[in-house]
């Protein structure tokens, strides 16, 4: 056994949707492709146990078969064994361009990682701040890496009431920390878990483990209700722009938002100013009126 692979799994944007959409983008030009050639030029992008030649090196040449996700990380199946495993960290995002639009293509700042596909397509990595990364991992490193330790996808496979009750069970943390935490269940970050606690009227700081079965079932119908919505509109781009879909587009979320970034808005529920307060050093927002201690 090899030491633990941590990954840094801190709660941040891009959230679920925004990686899913990114993977269905993915999917779409890549499965059934062989990586022709890779080039990786920046340190901090190959984080993990690989450096930029070592990402390089395995990637090169191999074909992709599959294109899925866990949490927020996209999960690239490889042949020979291989996975590359990427996170979009707080700014980075995917740019694909077809064959015949590479040619005049000129390469956006912040560009660390290409990927040439063997019909021409090219497959880029932008990422302003650098805290996303790429690693290519054989099945002994995946398997190493904590990866496996995610809860259930948020999206794919959530928990049922029984399960998060268990889960939640005893835990005296506020449930907004336990739902960053990727543990209980991976996907969320602060945006859409204070807007799923605001659908389902419940304070951010509830402890997890004093929520009933009622509002355990409440949390999970506005878990799913936030997320398919966030997906069907392309996802979240904030005014920093640091998320765009693969095909350069904005997402159309935002004006959806009902507490998120929304300070003494009114809620869209009830009128009552919208309130900011900090748990666990992340900015979280809610209504003090539909959502009590
Ligand atoms: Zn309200």
């Amino acid at each position: 056994m090899g030491t633990v692979i941590r990954l840094s799994m801190e709660a941040s944007l891009p959230e679920l949707p925004e990686v899913e959409i990114t993977r269905r983008h993915l999917e779409k030009a890549m499965v059934g492709r062989k990586l022709q050639s890779v080039r990786v030029t920046h340190d901090r992008t190959a984080r993990y146990n690989t450096t930029t030649d070592e990402i390089e090196s395995r990637l090169s040449g191999r074909q992709v078969d599959s294109v899925g996700r866990r949490g927020k990380f996209l999960v690239v199946g490889l042949n020979d064994g291989y996975t590359m495993v990427a996170h979009l960290g707080m700014s980075g995002r995917f740019s694909i361009a077809s064959g015949t639009d590479t040619a005049n293509l000129e390469e956006a700042p912040h560009t660390h990682f290409v990927a040439i596909l063997d019909d021409g397509a090219e497959i880029s990595f932008i990422d302003p701040r650098t805290f996303g990364f790429i690693a290519v991992f054989d099945e002994d490193e995946l398997a190493d890496s904590n990866l496996s330790r995610l809860g259930p996808d948020a999206w794919l496979d959530p928990p049922s009431v029984p399960t998060l009750m268990k889960t939640l069970k005893g835990r005296t943390a506020p449930i907004k920390a336990l739902l960053l935490d990727q543990r209980p269940m991976a996907g969320l970050g602060n945006i859409y878990a204070d807007e799923a606690l605001h659908l389902a009227r419940i304070h951010p700081r509830t402890p997890g483990g004093d929520l009933d079965a009622t509002e355990v079932a409440r949390l999970l119908v506005a878990i799913r209700r936030v997320l398919s919505e966030a997906i069907d509109c392309g996802g979240t781009t904030l005014d920093d722009l640091a998320y765009l879909l693969p095909d350069g587009q904005a997402g159309d979320n935002l004006g959806r938002l009902g507490v998120y970034a929304r300070t003494d808005e009114p809620c869209l529920r009830c009128g009552t100013p919208v309130q900011r307060i900090v748990i666990r050093a992340r900015s979280t927002h809610f209504c003090p009126r539909c959502q009590r201690l």
